[in-house]
């Protein structure tokens, strides 16, 4: 089942990245593993996954740890609290949720300690819903030299969740209106910010279309999860 899904998800990325004229190799699927044990992340990756995606710390660090090989690497994709930060270590290749100057501040010292630079994106609650994480888009343009200059962090691209809506088409200008945030803050700032990680099972082909980089895709891979984590 698993491996049929995952096909299924590379295919539609593909053909919405044919529709829309764009490059089929500039879309990476994050395979999001929250609450899925090892067995069933196994069966992923033996099909061909290469990153997962976690979103709770104490979740994510055994199941790393204990599968750590060749070949895969993590994300983490969940809100990440400032005590939080030690425990990154070495074990995530990308962190898509930063979401204040302070948190990543707090990664840099912690990562200048390591003697390492930790890849991240900003997350940016570009639909103004009072309820998410993420910064708003003001505070991203006013803040985005301050983010640049830390050392210790690399910061790569913009994140976004927008409010669940059973119609993905509602996604679109939430979508869109990240990407155009991405190209001010690159001019204004004269930095490069490639990464645009948007887009999960209910809309991520109107991400592509709207040019995610990156999709975080779990219930169209791996089935729905227990209701209490439930978007
Ligand atoms: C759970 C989660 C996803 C995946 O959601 P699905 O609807 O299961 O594809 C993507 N991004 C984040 C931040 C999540 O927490």
């Amino acid at each position: 089942m698993i491996a049929e899904n995952l096909a299924e998800v590379r295919e539609r990325i593909s053909q919405a990245t044919k529709k829309s004229g764009r490059d089929p190799d500039s879309v990476r699927l994050v395979v999001v593993s929250k609450q899925v044990d090892i067995a069933h992340i196994e069966e992923a990756r033996t099909a061909g996954a290469v990153i997962f995606g976690e979103n709770k710390i104490q979740d994510a660090v055994p199941k790393i740890d204990q599968m750590r090989s060749e070949g895969i690497s993590w994300h983490f994709i969940g809100h990440l609290q400032k005590n939080k930060v030690k425990f990154l270590d070495e074990r995530f290749d990308l962190i898509h949720s930063v979401d204040s100057l302070e948190l990543a501040e707090k990664i840099a010292n912690q990562c200048q300690s390591e003697n390492r630079v930790q890849s991240v994106l900003l997350q940016i609650n570009v639909s103004g819903e009072t309820a998410k994480f993420g910064m708003e888009p003001g505070e991203l343009v006013n803040q985005m030299l301050a983010f640049s200059r830390l050392k210790g962090i690399r910061v790569e691209g913009l994140m976004t969740i927008p409010p669940y809506h059973p119609d993905s088409e509602n996604s679109r200008r939430h979508f869109s209106r990240l990407r155009e945030l991405r190209d001010q803050c690159e001019k204004q700032n004269r930095i490069s910010l490639y990464e645009l990680s948007m887009g999960m099972t209910n809309d991520f082909e109107v991400a592509v279309e709207e040019g995610a980089t990156l999709v975080r895709v779990g219930t169209a891979i791996f089935g729905p999860r227990r209701a209490i984590d439930r978007k």
